[in-house]
């Protein structure tokens, strides 16, 4: 599939909730938000449908993301299914890890590709203030687990919101060590309650982890679906990479559009620009209905964000990331 400005877009990342048992704070509003009424989220035979569409069309790779998946029944389910699809490559999923060690094993037998979990901190407490929830026990245990076991390619994505915590960045940089864990660490994007924070760039990221631990060198080889950049570190099994949407802007090539738990196409992070699935998905649309819509969207997909932008406010995205799925 490819858009008005010649990209190829062969990658969905869907929301399958807009829940989450973790409020944290560049996400979500300490009250939540108002959840989605039940009935208007998308049931997992209508998002089998769009990516079956999509799959014929030159989808390749999934993510599976929230609000938090693992609240949702049947997610690993879910991925099966998606995997089984003609021309599906890759069923990976993003979770905050709380209830990883309950779901690893379904996860493994649903054949999951990749497991991401969100940890941008190792303090307890400042654990607790950042997701405010007491919940970095069952995180820990899960990683943990999931290292052990080591059936899944596990990732770590630290997003560093309490400014450039040299101790933090260290600890982080040791997943890497013994396993083959990426730790990857991700600039916190303008979006929503993202708004209130200053990001850490990679470039000062960088200069940490090359004081600690020596040269980081460039890995041409992909290592994930979209704009991650890899570097080895000497004497480490798992890669160390940076998403750095706001510093190093990769809009030229970017590879993917979104669907919300509610049914909307979205096609870029920062914009509202997208395409409500719901009336054709409900209202009898066929599936040459459902294929125009997608392809109409796909097609209108934004040039690039404008996160740098201070004042820029046309059709700006106003959903926070748990309701888009990061
Ligand atoms: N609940 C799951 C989790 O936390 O991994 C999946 C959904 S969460 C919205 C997906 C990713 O978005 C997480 O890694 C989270 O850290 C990231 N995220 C949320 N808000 C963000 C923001 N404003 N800027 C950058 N990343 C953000
Ligand atoms: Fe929940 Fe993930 Fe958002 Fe944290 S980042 S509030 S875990 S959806």
């Amino acid at each position: 599939m490819t858009d008005n400005f010649g990209r190829n877009i062969d990658y969905i990342r869907i929301s399958i909730t807009d829940r989450c048992n973790l409020r944290c704070v560049y996400c979500m509003p300490e009250e939540g938000v108002e959840s989605v009424a039940h009935n208007d989220i998308l049931k997992f035979d209508e998002i089998l449908r769009i990516c079956r569409v999509l799959a014929k069309n030159g989808l390749k790779k999934v993510k599976i993301t929230g609000g938090e998946p693992l609240v949702r029944r049947g997610a690993a389910n879910l991925i099966k299914q998606i995997k089984d699809i003609d021309g599906i490559e890759s069923v990976t999923i993003t979770t905050n890890g709380v209830l990883l060690t309950e779901q690893y094993h379904n996860l493994v037998g649903a054949g999951a590709d990749s497991i991401t979990v969100s940890l941008d901190t190792l303090d307890r407490e400042k654990y607790a203030q950042l997701t405010r929830r007491d919940e970095i026990g069952r995180v820990l245990k899960g990683i943990a687990l999931a290292q052990k076991e080591n059936k899944v390619r596990l990732k770590i994505n630290v997003v560093p919101v309490y400014g450039l915590d040299e101790k933090e960045i260290v600890s982080m940089v040791n997943f890497a060590k013994d396993t083959d864990t990426d730790v990857r660490f991700i600039e916190v994007m303008p979006i929503g309650s993202g708004t209130d924070f200053e990001t850490v760039t990679e470039d000062d990221i960088k200069k940490v982890i090359e004081k600690h631990f020596g040269k980081l060198t460039f890995y041409s080889e992909k290592r994930g679906n979209g704009p991650s950049v890899h570097y080895s570190l000497e004497g480490f099994k798992g890669k160390i990479g940076f998403i750095s949407a706001v510093s190093h802007k990769f809009c030229d090539s970017c590879n993917r559009v979104r669907l919300t738990a509610d049914g909307h196409l979205k096609t870029c992070l920062q914009f509202e620009a997208g395409t409500d699935l719901k009336p054709c998905l409900r209202g009898g649309g066929t599936d040459a209905d459902l294929e125009a819509e997608l392809l109409k969207g796909i097609a209108n997909k934004p040039k690039s964000h404008r996160f740098d932008e201070k004042d820029y406010f046309e059709n700006r995205e106003i959903r926070n990331m748990s309701q888009i799925g990061g």
